[in-house]
C-alpha cells in the first residue's frame, strides 16, 4: 500500500479527534524518528515529553522484554515487586509518601481531584467542596481533568461537567485569593503550564499559593505530568521553587513510551483514600511498573540530570539568538529542556517547513513553538535544530511580506 492511500485509509477508520501530520512513523533511535519509507527526523518534540532517554534504549527495552516474559498484569487484588520498586522510586524522588498508578496523565488528574474532594469530605463530613485551577491550564481529556482545564473551548461542549471549579489567573497572587473561601479543597496547577503556551510559575505565585493552601487547609495539587521528570533541570519543577506539594501527578516521562500515569500524595492526603474510594484494573501492572522502574534507575545511571542541566542553558542561548534575530518571535521562556518561542502569529508554517527539513517540531496553545527534545539530546543536535528552525521561519517570514 502506498503512503497516500495508507493515509486515506487510516483517515476513514481512526476517530478524527486530530489533525495528523502526513507521516507514518516505523522506528527510531536515540534523538531520531523515521518513517516506514525511510524519512529521518530529529525529533524535538519527544512524542510529547514522554521519550525522555530517547528511542531504544537498550537498557530499557531490555527491562520490558525480560518482563514480558514474566508476568504482563496480575490486577490489583495481589502485589507485584515491580510495582512496589516504582513506587519506592515515586516517593523518593518527589518526597511524597504514597503513590497510585493510573494508565495516563488525565487519570492521574482524576485521581488528585478524589484525594481532594475525599480530603475536604473527611474534614467537614461535607460535599460542597470547590477547587481553584488556572486559566491557560491543561490537565487532561477526561471529564474530571477538561473541568479543571482553563481552556473554555476543551469544556464548553461537554458540559455539564464536574461542578465547583473556579479558574484564577496563573501568576497573579491576587486573582488566587480573591477565590478561596471555606469550601475551597485544593489549587491545582501546572508548575510550568505546558500546552498553555510554556508559562513557568513566578517564584512568589508558587510560594503565595503554597500559604493561602496551608492557611485554609487546602491541599496544592501540581500536576508536573509534562514538566516533572528532569525535563525543568530538577527532578520535579516544584523542587526548584523550594515548594512541596500535597498532591503531585506524574506521566508522560514516567514510562518513558508504555503507559503509565501516577498521583502521589503526602502525609494526610496521602491517607485520604481507603479501600473502596478509587481502584483501576490495569493501573500499576508489572509491565508498566518495570518500565517507571527501570526509567527511575537509567536516569541515576546516564546521570540524566546533569545532562540536562549541561545542554539546556545552550538550548536557552541557541533560542535567544534566533529570537533576537527574528522581529517575529516576541517572547522566550522556560525551564531546563522545556522552552518555548512565542510568535506573532500561529506557528503552524514554521512547524510544517521545520518537518519538511527533517526537524519535529510541537506547538503549544496558538501562538507558541515549544521545545521539549529527549533529555539525552546533545549540543550538536541543538545545532542541528537552530538551523533547520533558522531556515524555516525565513522561509515563512519572507513568504509573508
Ligand atoms: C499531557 C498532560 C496531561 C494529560 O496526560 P494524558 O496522558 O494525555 O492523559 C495532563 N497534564 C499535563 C500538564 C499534561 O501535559
Amino acid at each position: 500500500m502506498g503512503k497516500d492511500e495508507f493515509i486515506k485509509e487510516a483517515e476513514s477508520k481512526l476517530m478524527h479527534t486530530y489533525n495528523r501530520f502526513p507521516m507514518v512513523l516505523d522506528h527510531g533511535e536515540g534523538m531520531y524518528l523515521y518513517e516506514t519509507d525511510g524519512t529521518k527526523y530529529l525529533d524535538f518534540g519527544s512524542g510529547i515529553g514522554v521519550y525522555a532517554l530517547g528511542y531504544g534504549n537498550k537498557e530499557y527495552n531490555d527491562a520490558l522484554k525480560a518482563q514480558i516474559d514474566k508476568l504482563l498484569h496480575t490486577s490489583n487484588l495481589f502485589y507485584n515487586e515491580p510495582a512496589l520498586a516504582a513506587a519506592k522510586a515515586v516517593c523518593d524522588v518527589t518526597g511524597m509518601d504514597r503513590v497510585f498508578f493510573t494508565n495516563s496523565g488525565a487519570e492521574a488528574v482524576e485521581g488528585a481531584i478524589k484525594i481532594a474532594r475525599k480530603y475536604y469530605y473527611n474534614k467537614t463530613g461535607k460535599a460542597n467542596s470547590t477547587i481553584i485551577a488556572m486559566d491557560h491550564s491543561f490537565h487532561g481529556r477526561t471529564l474530571g481533568a477538561v473541568a479543571v482545564t482553563g481552556k473554555a473551548a476543551y469544556r464548553e461542549p461537554f458540559e455539564p461537567l464536574i461542578g465547583g471549579v473556579k479558574f484564577a489567573e496563573f501568576n497573579d497572587l491576587a486573582s488566587v485569593e480573591a477565590l478561596f473561601d471555606d469550601t475551597t479543597a485544593a489549587v491545582i496547577m501546572e508548575t510550568l503550564q505546558g500546552e498553555g503556551g510554556i508559562f513557568p510559575a513566578d517564584p512568589e505565585f508558587i510560594k503565595g499559593v503554597r500559604k493561602l493552601c496551608d492557611e485554609h487547609d487546602a491541599l496544592l495539587i501540581l500536576d508536573e505530568i509534562q514538566c516533572g521528570m528532569g525535563r525543568s533541570g530538577a527532578m520535579f519543577a516544584y523542587q526548584k521553587y523550594g515548594v512541596t506539594p500535597d498532591v503531585v501527578t506524574l506521566a508522560k516521562a514516567l514510562g518513558c513510551g508504555v503507559p503509565v500515569g501516577a498521583f502521589a500524595a503526602k502525609g494526610k492526603a496521602a491517607e485520604a483514600l481507603v479501600p473502596g474510594d478509587h481502584g483501576s484494573t490495569y493501573g500499576g501492572n508489572p509491565f508498566v511498573c518495570a518500565a517507571a522502574a527501570t526509567v527511575f534507575s537509567l536516569f541515576t545511571k546516564m546521570n540524566l540530570l546533569d545532562h540536562v542541566n549541561e545542554v539546556a542553558p545552550y538550548l536557552w542561548e541557541t533560542l535567544d539568538k534566533i529570537a533576537e534575530e527574528f522581529p517575529c518571535v516576541i517572547a522566550h521562556r522556560g525551564l531546563g529542556l522545556m522552552q518555548g518561542l512565542q510568535f506573532m502569529f500561529a506557528p503552524g508554517d514554521i512547524v510544517k517547513a521545520a518537518l519538511k527539513r527533517g526537524l519535529i517540531l510541537i506547538a503549544a496553545s496558538s501562538n507558541v513553538i515549544r521545545f521539549i527534545p529527549p533529555l539525552i539530546v546533545e549540543k550538536a543536535q541543538i545545532d542541528e535544530m537552530a538551523q533547520i528552525l533558522w531556515e524555516s521561519i525565513r522561509e515563512v517570514s519572507e513568504n509573508r511580506k
